[in-house]
């Protein structure tokens, strides 16, 4: 298998399982028992924390495990909200945020909470001037990604910071698909809050962390003496633990960025020079390095995926599936798309795993599979 899909999840790193399987066979002690076992796990835990606030220029007291990017998020904005002052209410979101993070933004609108949605371009990056006239002195909190999970654009978390900080108002950044994959240092990112996921970045799956500036007021959302009462429920230690190895294996991320940004370019200019039609969003914004977002004329994503199966090549669709029918991605609608060309969207997501090897294989396979159906295409198009 090829597996072109790492922004929706990566393998576990070796080193990771490794890392993990003592801490599930011999280290299952409660961490909050008094008895050795319990002190044993204690300690394990601390050294997790302490290695994720290193890699993560944190402290280790501004790091809350979590199951994960989504229960952090909530626990951000719903924590963050429920400290702000009576007359500081409003909430921002940008209107390409994870579709889960979205749903939350709904549920506090239907709610009564007053909530604002900070447009994006044409070209995927957020209307700056836009969210400079909505940052106002009634904002709690802005919530943003570092980068967008379909299209790969980065947004401006530093610039959004200073308009927050100028406000008094907080910013939380979803960095899920950022962390691991460009350099991040919590200390000097300018947020207030930071969210990410351990599978996105070759560690195990329902295990994150929400990084809170030290001294930042949070209302807990799970009742619990856990994670000095932030986040109730006993940690999942073998997963923090995993999640700690995960970080400490990223190294120097700037150099596998640039491989993979290779790897990531080869593809699309192979794939637009062998088939006319194709087009990829966001092409000349930043963008996080393996993401391509993509379309083949207008041949539906269905059909595509289809032939990517066939050649056992793992890929996503840009669109939500919603019983029974699939909608346009709302972060390609954002941007002002039409929906029958963001019903063609396929996302090819690179990653630590993905080789050069792979990439020639899927240029050697994939156009003569889809020139067919993509000349036809263009004959019936109107
Ligand atoms: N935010 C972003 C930007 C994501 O890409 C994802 C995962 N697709 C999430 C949040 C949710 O992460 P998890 O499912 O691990 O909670």
């Amino acid at each position: 298998m090829i597996y072109l899909d790492h922004n929706a999840t990566t393998p576990p790193a070796p080193q990771v399982i490794a890392a993990m399987l003592p801490v599930l066979s011999s280290l299952w002690a409660n961490s909050s028992s008094q008895h050795g076992p319990g002190q044993d796990s204690k300690r394990a835990l601390a050294a997790a924390r302490a290695t994720v606030a290193r890699v993560l220029s944190c402290k280790p007291v501004e790091v809350i495990f979590t199951s994960g990017a989504t229960e952090a998020n909530h626990l951000a904005v719903r924590g963050l909200l429920a400290k702000a002052p009576p007359g500081r209410q409003r909430v921002l979101f940008s209107s390409i945020e994870h579709a889960g993070h979205l749903k939350l933004a709904r549920a506090l609108a239907d709610s009564g909470v007053p909530v604002d949605f900070l447009p994006v371009l044409a070209d995927g990056r957020l209307d700056l001037s836009a969210a400079a006239a909505l940052i106002g002195p009634d904002v709690a909190l802005a919530s943003l990604m570092a980068a967008n999970n379909e299209t790969g654009a980065l947004m401006p978390v530093a610039e959004v910071a200073e308009l927050t900080k100028a406000a008094g108002a907080l910013l939380h950044v979803d960095a899920t698909q950022f962390i691991g994959k460009q350099p991040f240092q919590f200390s000097s990112c300018g947020a207030d809050a930071v969210s990410f996921s351990g599978h996105k970045l070759n560690g195990p799956k329902g295990v994150g962390a929400l990084l809170l500036r030290h001294g930042t007021a949070l209302a807990p959302q799970t009742l619990g003496s856990q994670e000095r009462a932030r986040r109730g429920g006993t940690e999942n230690l073998a997963a923090i633990v995993g999640l700690a190895a995960a970080l400490e294996l990223l190294g120097d991320v700037s150099v596998e960025a640039a491989r993979v940004a290779r790897l990531r370019d080869q593809l699309e200019a192979g794939l637009i020079q062998a088939l006319p039609g194709t087009f990829v969003w966001c092409q000349s914004v930043a963008r996080l390095p393996g993401t391509s977002y993509l379309r083949f004329g207008q041949l539906s994503v269905d059909v595509v995926l289809q032939r990517l199966e066939r050649l056992s090549v793992a890929a996503s669709s840009g669109a939500a599936c919603s019983s029974g029918g699939s909608e346009p991605s709302h972060v390609l609608t954002a941007m002002g798309v039409p929906a029958d060309e963001a019903l063609a969207a396929v996302r090819l997501s690179l990653g630590r795993t993905t080789t050069a090897e792979e990439i020639t294989a899927v240029l050697t396979l994939l156009p003569p599979l889809l020139a067919p159906l993509l000349q036809e295409d263009m004959l019936t198009a109107p």
